[in-house]
């Protein structure tokens, strides 16, 4: 489907490199998990990641007196599943009405478009959903929400450019309210050109949240850009410092060969990836599930 075509780039990255250095070894020996280690440490699956899943698969060819060195591949699929099963509860779930999504991630990460999405698949799922503007620093982020807000009949609340985001996401919190709305969801300013000033800002929002709406079931999504490599696990540790991230989602699968980041992502990040990006459209936004993604680099 979408998320094989999407991960085209990625696969033959990673799976045709693999089959490559396998194809060039007759037996299972140092030199064979060397030349494998350097496949994933370029597919951008991190040097750390790429060198626990060889160990692993290593342990493996031992206790399981693996002796064919066709069998390796499937070992590292295996491996490749249990660091991205290893998030727990990573399911998007907006089953408990009201829910608050705050988005944040740094400018071009995708937010709006994440946003868009989301908002237009939730609709179409039957739920009541407002989007609040917050990213007030940019007069594109807003009109761009507003154009998703006409095209798939969401609401939108929108103050101008330069307002204060924390009162965007305040008046959002009252219509939610007032409006008995199932899923708010706040787009939030991507200035990362100062750690402590978006510390200060997203937290501001938080205490709003926190202060106006504790009723509702909170998920904060970070938005990151897959083709950045791993630029992208960088700008996650500063995330995940300023406030409490609750799941990634990385965008722009399709267009990079860096898919392998997302591996990065969930074991040094140790926040689960819930949603992916491979695409342009509506239905590009797709639920992260492990095993359709290992297997859909692999087949
Ligand atoms: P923001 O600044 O974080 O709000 O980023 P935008 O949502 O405006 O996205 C920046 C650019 O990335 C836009 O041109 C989007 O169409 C594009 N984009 C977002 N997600 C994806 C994706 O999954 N695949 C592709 N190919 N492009 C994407």
């Amino acid at each position: 489907g979408r998320l094989k075509a999407g991960l085209l780039k990625t696969r033959r990255g990673i799976t045709e490199k693999i089959d490559g250095v396998l194809k060039s070894y007759r037996k299972i020996d140092e030199e064979l998990f060397e030349d494998l280690e350097e496949v994933l440490i370029m597919a951008d699956i991190g040097v750390d990641t790429s060198l626990k899943i060889i160990e692993n698969v290593k342990d493996k060819v031992r206790e399981r007196k693996i002796t064919e060195v066709d069998d390796i591949k499937g070992l590292i699929k295996e491996e490749m599943k249990s660091i991205l099963k290893g998030g727990e509860n990573s399911k998007l779930d907006f089953s408990k009405s009201p829910s608050i999504v705050l988005v944040v991630g740094v400018n071009g990460a995708g937010k709006t478009t994440t946003i868009g999405k989301l908002s237009s698949r939730l609709k179409n799922e039957g739920k009541k959903v407002l989007i609040a503007a917050g990213d007030t620093f940019r007069a594109a982020a807003i009109e761009q929400l507003q154009e998703w807000s006409n095209r798939s009949g969401v609401d939108i609340i929108a103050h101008s450019e330069g307002a204060d985001p924390a009162a965007v996401i305040f008046d959002g919190i009252q219509s939610a309210k007032a409006k008995g709305i199932d899923v708010l969801i706040c787009d939030t300013a991507g200035r990362l050109h100062n750690k402590v000033n978006l510390m200060n800002e997203l937290n501001k929002i938080f205490r709003i949240v926190e202060r106006e709406f504790p009723e509702a079931k909170k998920e904060v999504l970070l938005v990151v850009d897959a083709t950045t490599g791993q630029n992208a696990v960088q700008q996650a540790k500063v995330f995940k410092e300023a406030c409490d991230i609750t799941g990634i989602v990385l965008t722009k699968l399709d267009g990079t060969a860096k898919g392998g980041v997302v591996l990065a992502v969930q074991s040094e990040i140790n926040v689960p990836v819930k949603l992916v990006g491979v695409g342009e459209k509506l239905e590009d936004l797709q639920d992260f599930d492990p095993d359709e993604f290992v297997d859909a680099i692999f087949e």
